[in-house]
């Protein structure tokens, strides 16, 4: 609660950050725990390391370039209306200042300004910099600071690929009889982490998120391993 109301305080820069940061703590999570399903239900099939190492390797690029690819769409629609939104306020300056100019001056006092103060404040605010002040007041949108999807799908695939090399190292470099092993108690291990900072950085109760992070990896794990030995012992 605290957290929150700090960030609002310093405006969106340091929220918009902390953002960022759960979004690559829970990119790595997924990389984690995708993976690990992966490699622990082939590891249930086949004693081969080679064939841990392709599949571990093929889950890591794939799941990383989804990601990628589907931050990007998201990313780029969301800046696509932002743009558009723009514009069609950038025409209304044009066509209709005084209204515009009203507009401003409602919004303003619906934030708490007296009319006097909020007609003064929109008076200036649109004197300096009329779109930039119906961009943040109206859209909530800063011109200055659209995200790039291009940044946002390179954030996704690097998350995602550090939190896929824990398990995929943890099954291919130890001795096979420490294989099953070392994956499930490095990825449990990692998953406390990544479900206590997400819950931190999302200003939660890290306790609760934790266990569910947890329980949601090792049920992973559990049902691609028997999964694995199933078809393993089916001789597939
Ligand atoms: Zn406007």
């Amino acid at each position: 609660m605290t957290e929150s109301v700090h960030s609002e305080a310093h405006g969106g820069g340091l929220g918009a950050r902390l953002n960022w940061l759960r979004a690559a703590v829970l990119g790595a999570n997924d990389g984690i725990v995708s993976t690990a399903g992966l490699v622990v239900g082939v590891a249930g099939a086949t004693h081969e390391r080679a064939a841990l190492l392709t599949a571990g390797l093929a889950g890591l690029l794939a799941g990383s370039m989804s990601m990628a690819a589907g931050e990007y769409v998201s990313v780029s629609t969301q800046r696509d209306s932002e743009k558009a939104a723009l514009a069609q306020e950038k025409r209304e300056l044009r066509e209709r200042p005084e209204a515009e100019l009203e507009e401003l001056t409602e919004l303003l006092e619906q934030r708490g300004l007296s009319r006097n103060v909020a007609r003064e404040a929109a008076v200036q605010l649109t004197e300096r910099d009329a779109l930039r002040a119906h961009a943040r007041v109206e859209l909530g949108i800063d011109p200055d600071q659209l995200t790039n999807p291009w940044h946002a799908a390179w954030a996704s695939f690097v998350a995602f690929t550090v939190g896929a090399l824990l398990p995929l190292l943890a099954v291919v470099l130890p001795p096979e009889a420490w294989r099953l092993g070392v994956t499930v108690v490095s990825v449990l291990a990692a998953l406390v982490l990544t479900g206590w900072s997400s819950a931190r950085l999302g200003a939660a109760e890290p306790s609760r998120a934790v266990l569910r992070n947890v329980a949601g990896g090792a049920l992973a794990m559990g049902i691609t391993y028997a999964a694995g030995t199933l078809l393993g012992a089916a001789g597939v």
